[in-house]
């Protein structure tokens, strides 16, 4: 049985780098990998990849291109874990849509990169087939 999760460690220039390499790619909402360590009922997150979002309207939706899915699993996975998913929300609001809510598989952490001009946020969760998703507590250091 899996340790319940209770904090998420994000570096802070991590996640200034997330925000502004996220904000580059507007008006698109981009997507790709979270990378890192989970030890106990802690994850450590180390880096993030992005992948090519292949959504027919990107402005409003993402969903993984196959090949380049692929070609980021087998670049990353053997230096840093993935432990997670990430999208965007272009419009500022970190809640997971009933399009995440149903679309998004069960697996690993799913965050939101919630862009705004005055005030960006990163949200993570960790979806449970039985409670939904579960908001996790995201720290960063
Ligand atoms: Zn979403």
């Amino acid at each position: 049985m899996l340790k319940p999760i209770e904090i998420v460690l994000l570096p802070e220039s991590l996640m200034h780098r997330w925000i502004e390499d996220c904000r580059s790619l507007l008006p698109n909402e981009a997507c790709g990998v979270v990378c890192g360590r989970v030890a106990e009922t802690q994850v450590w997150v180390d880096d993030f990849v992005f992948v090519r979002n292949a959504a027919p309207d990107k402005s409003t939706s993402f969903r993984f291109d196959p090949a380049d899915w692929v070609r980021v699993w087998y670049t990353v996975q053997h230096r840093h874990p993935i432990i997670g998913i990430f999208h965007t929300h272009p419009h500022g609001d970190p809640t997971p849509s009933d399009a995440d809510r149903l679309g998004l598989t069960a697996w690993g952490t799913q965050w939101i990169v919630a862009l705004d001009k005055q005030k960006s946020r990163i949200a993570v969760y960790r979806p449970d087939p039985e409670s939904g998703w579960q908001t996790l507590r995201l720290q960063t250091i």
